[in-house]
């Protein structure tokens, strides 16, 4: 299976950086979470110190009402003279002013004077509250503390209603529970009267009740918590516990009514009451997890009475860190993603030059030559490009090279075919002269012998017939016969002496020749052998001219018989020019007609003995030339074109 470099590199790249970005998302994921959480219990802490200063506030508030009402001189007078009408006008109006559940008048042992609640109810010693003893002592006493339900009752009706607290039951059982609560957790402030002599002359005591005191509640929810609300629900809640019991809350059950009279988690309870420390953590309260701050609130003998609550919801941190991680996520997703895209386009770019190698190579392969990769990477692609592009040169050189060697190689294979043919012909042609030869040597040898048994019965007739001339007058009448008789047998001497010739029965008589001289010589007396009229006669004589070693009357034979055939070629007139020249060491004589010049077809035949195209010629005027001519050692060369004229060239060596 193909399995490309582009998707390697990809994935080369893309396992560390998912693992990368995984490990990134767990981790932020986890800082989140946790971040979130602990910010939101540093808040409620906080919170719980907030609502702590409330809380203390409403004392500090109930102790000002006491104090300066306590200090005031007619408020000293009423207690002094025990008159229940001034104290009643006193405390009443400032009672429903100051917004206390309780405000009331005792005398200097301890028992009560007035009670706003219940004026009827008074006399009874209450020297043994820990408040009461205390502000007798002269100290201005503040703090919380429970009235039990007995006492609810005397300190009036109304109150002890309000108190009243039906309990929620819960499957969490604890001994001696009851289905509703009577006790009142109240807070208290308690402050001697003084006369004008300093002498105490009895205490006035305020409170305010918690149970059911929604206004408490609901300032330190409103003042901590702004009304911040989410999903229509308040995200904080302030609670006061008596014991375990909620008596004061803003925390809503699941019908939505403020869930008063239900308790504490045991596990809170146990921290918060039992061990006196505080809770901040997350707790379910109620019927939502909130993050929670309970501390406890002591008597004035320091037990844990009851406990103070803060708390928010956690649902709306949970939708932030949803939200948060979700953004997060997203962001990492986004860069996974712009990850992806630059580490497909790395592993294209470094792709693409091993695809272009891998193409050029192709395209090598292929036959193709001129190929250079442009590719200009500092790395080992780029190495590898310029060893290839190297490469490529040296294969081009290498073709070259061969391509050179193999034009060498055809032109010498020609110029061999060339030299062998030229060789072949020279085969042909000396073939051919020997065939002549041995022709001629034949003809020769059959010519001589009866040229030899010709010649003496030839020497009788010449005999007879001149004796034949001398005895016929002159103007007898057969006297015509007896002459032609004696020319014709002239003629057949001539026959007879030049196939002897041709036979070379003549010996040769070698000496210095002077060919131009030799011309000259011809040229004067051709007249006597053939007609010159009209023939327009030129010569043309090399000078200097070197003397030839050879026979100057076969020479001279040869040169006439050339002249007389041009001249003989040009019936009605014509030029005839006859020129000599030299050429290293060789002699050349030309003798050119304008005349009727010899047909193709002849060309090769006027050598050949007998060849004859004239009446009366023999055919043997050239045949002896040509053997004549090479016994010197040389050549005849024949041009011809018919109508035209032709030229003959006589090559001898000097
Ligand atoms: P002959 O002259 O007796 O015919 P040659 O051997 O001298 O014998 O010549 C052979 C033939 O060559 C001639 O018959 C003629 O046809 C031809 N020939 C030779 N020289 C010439 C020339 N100059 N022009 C034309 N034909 C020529």
């Amino acid at each position: 299976m193909r399995f490309p470099i582009k998707a390697k590199l990809t994935i080369a790249t893309l396992i560390p950086l998912s693992v990368a970005i995984f490990i990134c998302w767990l981790t932020g994921v986890f800082i989140l979470n946790s971040k979130i959480a602990s910010q939101a219990q540093d808040k409620v802490r906080n919170d719980l110190n907030s609502a702590r200063e409330i809380y203390l506030n409403e004392i500090s508030h109930i102790r000002d009402v006491v104090k300066f009402t306590a200090t005031a001189p007619y408020t000293a007078d009423a207690l002094a003279k025990g008159k229940t009408g001034d104290i009643a006008s006193i405390l009443t109006p400032l009672k429903t002013a100051e917004k206390l559940d309780l405000f009331m008048a005792l005398d200097a042992t301890g028992k009560v004077l007035y009670r706003t609640n219940n004026p009827a109810a008074s006399g009874d010693d209450r020297s043994k509250s820990l408040f009461v003893a205390r502000a007798l002592k002269g100290e201005i006493v503040t703090g919380t503390s429970i009235i039990p339900p007995a006492e609810m009752v005397v300190e009036g009706a109304e109150l002890a209603r309000r108190a009243t607290i039906g309990v929620v039951p819960t499957p969490r059982a604890r001994s001696a529970e009851e289905s509703v609560e009577r006790a009142g957790m109240m807070l208290i402030a308690a402050a001697p009267v003084r006369d004008r002599a300093g002498n105490i002359v009895g205490i006035l005591v305020g409170g305010v009740l918690l149970n059911n005191n929604n206004a408490l509640v609901d300032k330190i929810k409103n003042i901590v918590y702004e009304g911040v609300q989410s999903g229509g629900k308040d995200v904080g809640s302030a609670t006061i516990f008596l014991g375990d019991l909620r008596i004061a809350t803003n925390v809503l059950n699941s019908g939505g009514k403020r869930a008063v009279g239900t308790r504490l988690s045991e596990e809170v309870y146990n921290r918060v009451i039992l061990r006196k420390e505080k809770w901040i953590d997350g707790a379910f309260v109620v019927n939502n997890w909130y993050f929670t701050a309970y501390e406890p609130i002591l008597s004035l003998e320091g037990v844990p009475i009851g406990c103070l609550y803060v708390g928010m919801l956690e649902k709306p941190y949970t939708a932030i860190k949803f939200k948060l991680g979700f953004i997060f996520s997203g962001v990492l997703l986004l860069g996974g993603m712009i990850g992806f895209s630059v580490s497909g386009y790395i592993s294209t770019r470094l792709a693409r030059p091993i695809r272009e190698l891998e193409n050029m190579a192709r395209r090598v392969a292929s036959g193709e030559r001129n190929v250079q990769i442009r590719v200009h990477t500092r790395d080992e692609i780029g190495d590898l490009a310029g060893q290839f592009n190297e490469m490529t040169r040296t294969l081009m050189q290498r073709e070259e090279d061969i391509r050179e060697l193999n034009r060498d190689l055809e032109q010498k294979v020609q110029q061999r075919t060339a030299e062998l043919e030229e060789k072949n012909l020279l085969l042909v042609k000396t073939r051919q002269e020997l065939v002549r030869a041995e022709k001629l040597a034949a003809i020769g040898e059959l010519a001589a012998g009866v040229a030899h048994e010709i010649n003496n019965p030839m020497a009788i007739i010449r005999g007879n017939t001149e004796l034949l001339q001398m005895s016929v007058p002159p103007d007898a009448d057969n006297r015509e016969e007896v002459d032609t008789i004696f020319q014709q047998t002239g003629r057949v001497e001539r026959i007879v002496a030049n196939l002897l010739r041709f036979a070379r029965q003549e010996r040769r008589h070698l000496g210095s020749v002077s060919v131009n001289g030799l011309l000259r010589e011809i040229v004067s007396q051709v007249g006597h052998q053939v007609p010159l009229a009209g023939i327009d006669i030129r010569e043309e004589y090399a000078a200097p001219m070197p003397e030839i070693e050879g026979d100057g009357d076969q020479l001279r034979q040869v040169f006439t018989n050339l002249v007389i055939n041009a001249v003989q070629a040009m019936p009605s007139g014509g030029e005839l020019t006859i020129c000599t020249e030299t050429d290293a060491g060789d002699c050349m004589i030309t003798v050119a007609d304008t005349g009727s010049g010899i047909a193709p077809e002849n060309l090769e035949q006027i050598f050949n003995p007998f060849f004859t195209t004239k009446t009366g010629g023999t055919g043997l005027g050239l045949s002896v030339s040509y053997g004549i001519v090479r016994d010197h050692g040389g050549r005849i060369e024949v041009r011809s074109e018919p109508d035209k004229g032709s030229v003959f060239r006589v090559v001898l060596p000097v």
